[in-house]
């Protein structure tokens, strides 16, 4: 039995307040994933600050700018179907809805969703070694059964992989994550949220001790008329990706005027490759460009065994997906969402 503190943020300045006073707390939302990591010991707080009620961060806007804001407390699900998203952004709507299953949808937040830790099952089991959890003792997953794995930005200690779907679909436009801390607000690009776990897998991404993620902002372009998500995993619904593919096309006629790949189920991040993307710049939307493309972004891919398959498919996706994302409309039935 673990005894805990449950308190209840009233505003983001409460909450990094709580927070400072309690170094030992964590922030909980729809504690969709912290709830697991208590259960397996990853995580053992002393309290925990509730901060679903922060009122300011719990709306979709549009912004001045032309910029659409989504406040980090509002549901995955509420985000999904909100119309402005589903219009402006489907491609974020299409990656959400693939993501984990209804209920965990209306339960997840959307601070939260950049949050959540990779699923190496090595990771979650205290009998074996692992240097996310206990820095310094090792990788089983490298030599072991590691089917889930990275192939792309690994490092001898630790070739696990983030989650999320949102987070590919975030990648791939672009968005800008928002911060407040005690030492005041800063954002930062999507593409350097996330870290590639080099010698500290311990460390997910760059939040500072104490800071909170307030919102997530997204560029005026919504890339609504030529997008496609593809999710490839072990069964239809509520499975991670074994490989995941988010792609965004600019179009002139059938030339290319702008692109975006992100990747998911590959990395420690979601994954881009900017050389890759400038190449399809003023090119024919065609099978040979994106099969030309995808050996560009799997050039480093490196297979550890059980997982040397996803090279294979990661291609076939980038491929696919390209011309998925011609006809946005009618796609594949692999590509709709799984609920
Ligand atoms: Fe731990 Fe990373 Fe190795 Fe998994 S891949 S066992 S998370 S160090």
């Amino acid at each position: 039995m673990n005894n805990f503190e449950y308190k209840q943020a009233t505003d983001t300045k409460d909450a990094i307040d709580l927070l400072s006073h309690s170094p030992e707390a964590a922030f909980v939302a729809g504690g969709t994933n912290i709830i697991d990591l208590w259960k397996y010991n990853l995580t053992n707080p002393s309290s925990l600050i509730d901060i679903n009620h922060l009122h300011e961060n719990a709306e979709i806007s549009m912004l001045e700018n032309g910029k659409t804001r989504l406040g980090a407390a509002v549901k995955n699900a509420d985000t999904a179907y909100h119309p402005l998203i589903g219009q402006k952004y489907p491609l974020l709507s299409k990656a959400i809805l693939a993501g984990a299953s209804a209920q965990i949808r209306n339960m997840a937040s959307n601070g939260g969703n950049l949050l959540q830790r990779t699923r190496c099952y090595y990771f979650y089991d205290p009998d074996v070694p692992c240097n996310k959890r206990n820095p310094g003792s090792g990788c089983p997953a490298k030599a072991g059964y590691n089917r889930i794995h990275a192939i792309l930005g690994t490092s001898e200690a630790c070739i696990a992989v983030f989650p999320s779907d949102m987070c590919i679909a975030l990648a791939a436009l672009e968005a800008t994550v928002n911060i407040s801390g005690p030492n005041g607000e800063r954002n930062i690009p999507f593409s350097q949220f996330h870290r590639l776990p080099g010698d500290r897998p311990d460390l997910d991404n760059t939040l500072e001790p104490g800071e909170i993620i307030t919102s997530i902002d997204l560029p005026e372009e919504g890339f609504a008329d030529n997008y496609s998500y593809l999710k490839l995993r072990d069964r239809h619904s509520y499975a991670f990706a074994l490989v995941s593919v988010a792609t965004a096309l600019k179009l002139n006629g059938n030339i290319i005027e702008s692109a975006r790949i992100a990747l998911g189920g590959v990395a420690h991040k979601p994954w881009r490759n900017v050389e890759a993307e400038e190449f399809l710049k003023n090119k024919e939307a065609n099978a040979e460009n994106f099969s030309a493309a995808a050996d560009i972004i799997l050039r480093d891919a490196k297979g550890f065994g059980y997982n040397d398959f996803k090279i294979a498919l990661s291609r076939k996706a980038i491929i696919r997906n390209g011309l998925m994302a011609l006809n946005p409309t009618s796609q594949l039935p692999g590509a709709q969402p799984s609920a």
